[in-house]
């Protein structure tokens, strides 16, 4: 069952470009803010720990560390993951040498973040925090996307994530404004991943004339940045559907 499950979408691939790593699509209890305008993928969550821990462990197995990096998400944060998941983690981490992990937070959890840095920390596991702020508009994220980010402005956010996520392709969105949030999100953090906005069972709808400025403009630029992430299309990294 759990592997039908495991079948019905990609969980578990590698990365071999930029920042090589291992990356897998675990299953928590569901994304507790679920109100961004944009996104759907919340929907991939069940209440069920003990289920969600059987098909987390399954897709764990696969890690098998040969890149020294693991990047988990699980539509939501870090923190949605029941406790034995995190567990198998750290212990998958530690037999494979794995010494770079990654998780996804959202704003409202970054009060969590010092105590899942020291849980993995203890074991010379580094945590790296990557957080969707889509754009570094605040007004736009807050009002038009609903991010729930409160206005934050970079170095607020950077006291908390090493990463973030953009997303482009969206109405209203032009050459200077992606262009500002790639060179902020390159000033503030580590690493800046872009998404691209497709089309899914929200309202909101990608902007072709945005895409096209982006594909045209702004990928050639920084399309061999080491420290970017350009995913044309949402399952790029070879998880989810
Ligand atoms: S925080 Fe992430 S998973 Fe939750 S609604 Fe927003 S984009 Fe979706």
């Amino acid at each position: 069952m759990e592997q039908e499950r495991e079948a019905d979408m990609p969980r578990y691939s590698v990365i071999e470009e930029k920042n090589p790593r291992e990356i897998c699509l675990l299953r928590g209890s569901g994304c507790k803010w679920r109100r961004c305008a944009f996104c759907d993928y919340h929907l991939d969550f069940s209440r069920d720990e003990k289920a969600n821990f059987a098909l987390n462990r399954q897709v764990l197995a696969r890690v098998d560390g040969h890149l020294g990096k693991l990047e988990v998400i699980n539509s939501g944060s870090f923190c949605d993951l029941d406790g034995e998941t995190l567990a198998e983690i750290r212990r998958v981490c530690l037999e494979k040498n794995i010494l770079e992990l990654h998780f996804e937070c959202h704003w409202m959890h970054r009060q969590q973040i010092p105590a899942i840095r020291r849980y993995y920390g203890e074991k010379g596991i580094e945590v790296v925090i990557k957080m969707g702020v889509e754009t570094f508009d605040g007004d736009y994220r807050d009002r038009i996307l609903r991010k729930g980010m409160e206005g934050a402005s970079p170095a607020d956010i950077a006291a908390y994530a090493d990463e973030v996520c953009l997303l482009f392709g969206l109405e209203g969105q032009t050459k200077a404004s992606m262009e500002a949030d790639v060179e902020t999100g390159l000033r503030y953090f580590r690493r800046v991943c872009v998404n691209i906005m497709v089309e899914n069972s929200t309202r909101v709808k990608p902007c072709p004339a945005a895409i096209k400025t982006f594909v045209e403009e702004l990928y050639p630029r920084y399309r061999d940045n080491p420290r970017v992430d350009i995913l044309l299309n949402n399952t790029d990294f070879g998880v989810g559907k």
